[in-house]
């Protein structure tokens, strides 16, 4: 039997010619789509276990989070510290060993570690001047406890993180890591949000004013344009004019159950 060898035909083989600028937004836009989806599910599964763990655990868990805790001889901490311990005798809260740490950081700084911890800067306690002002920064932190965010952050990074590393051998990662992060700002954005709004209740709860509550936001906002002062604070608390005007907003509808003038600098 002869062989005839066939004539190749058009193939599928898209090496050669242009692509067409379409088929690279199409293409773009597919791999957008598929990491939304993924971040979601992933997210959706890493939110629920963090909702699983319990106080005791996620303090045996987190015990080693150490942050050099610096002592302050400062009159400002010892009043931030007041203000701290008021807000923790808040019943709603989560029960955890809630701390104050300083941190001697010029920069204007809070944040929420895992197992109760809420660290604050010099650069901080410089700025807020009211007891009223510094109630909300730490009223928020601790917003961030009360919704598990440090935990649900940490279990989403190491949930896609894992998902990544599955999935490696599929060749260059940069771009689907790049919108995990996107995905991830996000997130941290709405949980922003979250912790505002708790704090805002937390703090009427307790003063039974919100009045002159948003004086480090207002300030920080107003001092954007310094950005290497405020580069880690905006960082981790992205301020936008709609979260600002939002917070007035809410503020606006809770009933002022104790008219106390708490926004006077020396009534801190
Ligand atoms: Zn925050």
């Amino acid at each position: 039997m002869k062989f005839v060898p066939r004539r190749l035909q058009r193939t599928a083989d898209g090496s050669r010619g242009k692509a067409r600028w379409q088929d690279w937004a199409k293409g773009l836009t597919s791999v957008a789509l598929v990491v939304w989806l993924v971040y979601l599910l992933l997210g959706v599964a890493a939110d629920s276990v963090a909702e699983q763990i319990s106080e005791e655990t996620e303090v045996r868990w987190f015990k080693w989070v150490d942050l050099g805790d610096q002592p302050l001889e400062d009159p400002r901490f010892a009043r931030a510290q007041r203000v701290f311990d008021a807000l923790c005798r808040d019943p709603d809260l989560r029960p955890l060993p809630y701390k104050l740490v300083h941190l001697a950081d010029k920069r204007p700084n809070a944040f929420a570690l895992p197992g109760g911890l809420v660290a604050v800067t010099d650069g901080l306690l410089e700025m807020v001047d009211t007891e009223i002002g510094m109630a909300f920064v730490l009223a928020h932190e601790l917003g961030h406890h009360q919704s598990r965010h440090a935990l649900k952050r940490l279990g989403r990074t190491l949930v896609t993180r894992a998902a990544l590393a599955v999935v490696s051998g599929a060749g260059d990662l940069s771009m689907l890591d790049n919108g995990l992060t996107l995905a991830g700002l996000a997130h941290t954005r709405s949980q922003e949000r979250e912790a505002d709004v708790y704090a805002l209740d937390l703090v009427h709860r307790t003063y039974g004013t919100t009045a002159g509550a948003f004086e480090f936001f207002e300030r920080v906002h107003a001092l954007q344009g310094d950005g290497s002062r405020l580069a880690s604070m905006l960082h981790s608390h992205p301020l936008t004019e709609d979260r600002i005007a939002d917070l007035h907003a809410r503020a606006a509808d809770l009933p002022v159950t104790a008219p106390r003038d708490l926004s006077a600098p020396q009534a801190f």
